[in-house]
Protein backbone atom coordinates (compact mmCIF):
# COMPACT_ATOMS: atom_id res chain seq x y z
CA UNK A 1 0.00 0.00 0.00
CA UNK A 2 1.34 3.38 -0.76
CA UNK A 3 -0.10 6.85 -0.62
CA UNK A 4 -0.17 9.31 -3.51
CA UNK A 5 2.13 12.53 -2.96
CA UNK A 6 0.58 14.86 -1.28
CA UNK A 7 -2.32 12.25 0.48
CA UNK A 8 -2.77 13.60 3.75
CA UNK A 9 -3.84 10.96 6.73
CA UNK A 10 -4.84 13.75 9.19
CA UNK A 11 -7.73 12.78 11.18
CA UNK A 12 -8.08 9.69 9.49
CA UNK A 13 -10.18 6.94 11.99
CA UNK A 14 -9.58 3.95 12.81
CA UNK A 15 -12.76 2.33 10.99
CA UNK A 16 -11.31 4.13 7.78
CA UNK A 17 -8.03 2.07 8.56
CA UNK A 18 -9.56 -0.79 8.56
CA UNK A 19 -11.40 -0.33 5.06
CA UNK A 20 -7.74 0.41 3.62
CA UNK A 21 -6.49 -2.89 5.11
CA UNK A 22 -9.02 -4.95 3.95
CA UNK A 23 -8.68 -2.80 0.28
CA UNK A 24 -4.86 -3.40 0.18
CA UNK A 25 -5.72 -7.28 1.00
CA UNK A 26 -8.28 -7.79 -2.31
CA UNK A 27 -5.75 -5.19 -4.34
CA UNK A 28 -2.60 -7.86 -3.76
CA UNK A 29 -4.90 -11.23 -3.85
CA UNK A 30 -5.76 -9.49 -7.77
CA UNK A 31 -2.15 -9.33 -8.18
CA UNK A 32 -2.08 -5.39 -7.91
CA UNK A 33 -0.42 -2.58 -5.86
CA UNK A 34 -2.86 -0.40 -3.89
CA UNK A 35 -2.05 3.26 -4.14
CA UNK A 36 -4.63 5.64 -1.97
CA UNK A 37 -5.21 8.87 -3.81
CA UNK A 38 -7.37 10.76 -1.07
CA UNK A 39 -7.43 10.42 2.21
CA UNK A 40 -8.63 13.96 4.37
CA UNK A 41 -7.03 15.89 1.65
CA UNK A 42 -8.53 17.53 -1.43
CA UNK A 43 -11.67 18.84 -2.92
CA UNK A 44 -14.84 17.06 -1.72
CA UNK A 45 -18.56 18.14 -1.72
CA UNK A 46 -19.48 20.13 1.79
CA UNK A 47 -20.00 17.64 4.72
CA UNK A 48 -18.14 15.05 2.70
CA UNK A 49 -17.21 11.88 4.70
CA UNK A 50 -13.35 12.50 3.17
CA UNK A 51 -13.25 15.79 5.63
CA UNK A 52 -14.75 13.81 8.52
CA UNK A 53 -11.37 10.89 8.23
CA UNK A 54 -14.72 8.51 7.19
CA UNK A 55 -13.58 8.00 3.46
CA UNK A 56 -10.30 6.71 1.15
CA UNK A 57 -10.28 6.79 -2.40
CA UNK A 58 -8.37 3.88 -4.25
CA UNK A 59 -6.51 4.25 -7.81
CA UNK A 60 -8.44 2.16 -10.39
CA UNK A 61 -6.34 3.06 -13.45
CA UNK A 62 -3.77 0.86 -13.83
CA UNK A 63 -7.21 -1.92 -13.44
CA UNK A 64 -9.50 -3.28 -15.92
CA UNK A 65 -13.31 -1.86 -15.93
CA UNK A 66 -13.96 -5.71 -15.08
CA UNK A 67 -10.97 -5.74 -12.05
CA UNK A 68 -12.55 -2.88 -10.68
CA UNK A 69 -15.63 -4.36 -10.77
CA UNK A 70 -14.92 -7.52 -9.09
CA UNK A 71 -12.04 -5.71 -6.64
CA UNK A 72 -14.80 -3.16 -5.26
CA UNK A 73 -17.41 -6.11 -5.15
CA UNK A 74 -15.21 -8.19 -2.61
CA UNK A 75 -13.98 -5.02 -0.78
CA UNK A 76 -17.74 -4.12 0.01
CA UNK A 77 -18.30 -8.14 0.54
CA UNK A 78 -15.62 -8.45 3.03
CA UNK A 79 -16.49 -5.12 4.77
CA UNK A 80 -20.12 -5.83 5.29
CA UNK A 81 -23.26 -3.50 6.02
CA UNK A 82 -21.40 -0.25 7.39
CA UNK A 83 -18.80 0.68 4.54
CA UNK A 84 -20.16 1.64 0.98
CA UNK A 85 -18.28 1.16 -1.66
CA UNK A 86 -18.59 3.26 -5.12
CA UNK A 87 -17.00 3.03 -8.51
CA UNK A 88 -16.30 6.66 -9.43
CA UNK A 89 -14.34 7.62 -12.78
CA UNK A 90 -10.90 6.83 -11.95
CA UNK A 91 -11.13 5.75 -8.53
CA UNK A 92 -12.93 3.26 -5.91
CA UNK A 93 -14.47 5.48 -3.16
CA UNK A 94 -15.08 3.78 0.37
CA UNK A 95 -16.15 5.28 3.81
CA UNK A 96 -17.76 3.83 6.37
CA UNK A 97 -21.08 5.14 7.24
CA UNK A 98 -20.87 6.22 10.53
CA UNK A 99 -24.97 7.14 11.13
CA UNK A 100 -25.95 3.73 9.65
CA UNK A 101 -23.68 2.08 12.28
CA UNK A 102 -24.43 4.54 15.21
CA UNK A 103 -28.08 3.14 14.18
CA UNK A 104 -28.21 -0.32 12.61
CA UNK A 105 -31.64 -1.30 11.68
ZN1 LIG B 1 -13.94 9.66 -2.27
Amino acid sequence: MMLKSGVNPLGMKTETLLAAIVANEVYALHGHSLVITSITDGKHGVGSYHGLGWAIDTRTRHLTDLETETIADEISERLGQFYDVVIEIDHIHIEFDAKRASCPS
